[in-house]
């Protein structure tokens, strides 16, 4: 399934018999934009376009989505769980200064994944590779001052 139509997702989750509400189809929406959000992020996005929107019901959305393969988790640095669209099996770098994570194109995964799977005779079904370290914007900086302790998280798709 392409994960990044919202309408093909909520159609595949109804037609499983589950009930699509408002508000996960918000939060669905949402991730279609293919970018790393914290459950605060997604907050923060939803409250754009609604008054009242309850963190309890979008940890709830969010778990059910990932429980259903649409959505995977990240936790980059120990700092903040990061949710992203499924849109396949992609390596990351995540700035371990400003905690910038970008998707990292590494063509080569597949062929890797396919050769452990040949050796030992596995399936394997999640493969995680993060890269850590400066991104070209921290190494740039003259000083070394932290400029903030708050915890800066951008968010770059694939396209
Ligand atoms: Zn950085
Ligand atoms: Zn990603």
């Amino acid at each position: 399934m392409d994960y990044r139509h919202p309408e093909k997702i909520v159609d595949s989750l109804r037609a499983q018999g589950y009930r699509i509400t408002k508000a996960r189809e918000d939060i669905i929406t949402i991730l279609c934009n293919v970018k790393h959000y914290t459950v605060d992020e997604l907050v923060h996005e939803l409250k754009k376009t609604k008054d009242n929107v309850n963190v309890a019901t979008v940890y709830n959305n969010i778990n059910f989505l990932v429980d259903e393969g649409i959505v995977l988790e990240f936790n980059f640095n120990n700092k903040n769980t990061t949710y992203e669209l499924n849109i396949g099996i992609h390596a990351h770098f995540v700035c371990v200064d400003c905690g910038y994570v970008t998707n990292v194109d590494v063509p080569e995964f597949d062929v890797i994944q396919q050769r452990v799977e040949q050796d030992i005779g596995c399936e394997i079904t999640n493969t995680k590779l993060d890269m850590f370290g400066h991104c070209s914007n921290c190494l740039s900086q003259d000083s070394h001052e932290e400029s903030s302790d708050a915890f800066r998280l951008e968010n770059i798709g694939l396209e």
